[in-house]
């Protein structure tokens, strides 16, 4: 049987992607500051602990693991990320994990080593058109990420690669796009577009705040693709840095839209100051399916309506 360890089980993607490895027959070990939020997780062994305390991940990088997936990193949605009120959080917490996951997964022999980085890493430059976004893997330098989130998963994916280079460790890089589905974040700060925008029309009478013009665009992956690309990659011999995200790029506004019809309601949108990132981004599959043989198959709508349901479910529980 083999044996894969997920750290950042506790998190969105971390405990689906649990279950898909449990699915798929292996023996899991997921470790994160928290139990999963919104259903017990599927892991064989969960272990409760700091990842930025080295001793702990000393203590959970044994020898004979196949698979190590490193999801674990300190990060919201734009209301965490673009504030800059986590900063210096955001970075430090996040490095120590990866320097700590690096030199314990070389040390113990772990056969592959998964990354999560995100389209956060891609330059300001690029994405100053709402309308045409560019996010090729190769144009990445020269780095000008607009947030240290995105400097810090750069920063990573470079220590990655230079412990590849020089130590010969296996590793496997994923550039995220706004991944979302049920079971992530939907209040509290850290939810994303797809869960706040839900939320908002779930609960609007007769209008919704969207921060910003809302003509800012953007795409977003359906948890299951996401995870389809993420087995995909670790099924390759392709090292990446690729990205894995949706090409069905929207407007904010389109979005809320679009949102509202799945819901039956009729909303005004009323567009307010608040922090909203880049003007436009969208991923570039070219690389993907060329490499791994990967493209997401949801639409937005689809996988927006299993949101929209999963949020109007938590909604009444509260
Ligand atoms: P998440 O916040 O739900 O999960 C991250 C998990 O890491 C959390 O459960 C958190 O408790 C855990 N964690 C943070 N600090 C820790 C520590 N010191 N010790 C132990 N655990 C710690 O985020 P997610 O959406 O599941 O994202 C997973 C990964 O994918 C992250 O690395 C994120 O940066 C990356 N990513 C996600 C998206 C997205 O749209 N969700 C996009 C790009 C990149």
């Amino acid at each position: 049987m083999k044996k894969a360890i997920v750290f950042g089980a506790g998190g969105f993607i971390g405990s689906h992607l649990v279950r898909r490895l449990k699915a798929e027959g292996y023996w899991v070990r997921g470790v994160d500051l928290k139990q999963p939020a919104f259903s017990a997780t599927a892991a064989d062994e969960f272990v409760v602990g700091d990842l930025r305390d080295r001793a702990l991940v000393d203590k959970v990088i044994d020898r004979g693991i196949d698979e190590l997936y490193q999801l674990a990193a300190d990060m919201g949605g734009a209301g965490y990320l673009f504030s800059g009120d986590n900063d210096a959080a955001v970075m430090h917490n996040s490095a120590q994990i990866n320097l700590h996951t690096v030199e314990l997964a070389l040390e113990r022999g772990v056969g592959k080593v998964f990354f999560s980085s995100s389209a956060c890493i891609y330059p300001k430059y690029n994405q100053l058109n709402p309308d045409d976004p560019k996010c090729a893997e190769d144009s990445a330098y020269p780095a000008d990420p607009d947030s240290e989130y995105g400097w810090e998963k750069l920063f990573a994916e470079r220590l990655y690669l230079a412990f590849h280079k020089n130590h010969g460790l296996n590793i496997r890089l994923a550039r995220f796009h706004n991944v979302f589905g049920p079971e992530g974040p939907w209040q509290g700060g850290k939810e994303k577009a797809p869960a706040a925008l839900c939320r908002k029309v779930a609960e609007g009478k007769d209008q919704i705040e969207i921060w910003g013009d809302g003509l800012q665009t953007r795409s977003f992956l359906y948890i299951d693709d996401c995870l389809d690309g993420v087995r995909a990659l670790m099924h390759s011999t392709f090292i990446g840095p690729v990205n894995i995200g949706s090409e069905e790029m929207i407007s904010i506004n389109d979005y809320a839209g679009m949102i509202a019809d799945i819901a039956g309601k009729s909303l005004k949108i009323n567009n307010i100051p608040g922090p909203q990132g880049v003007r436009g981004r969208n991923s570039d599959n070219r690389l993907a399916l060329e490499k791994i043989g990967w493209n997401p198959k949801m639409t937005l709508r689809e996988g927006t309506e299993r949101l929209y349901n999963w949020i109007v479910a938590e909604i009444a529980k509260t």
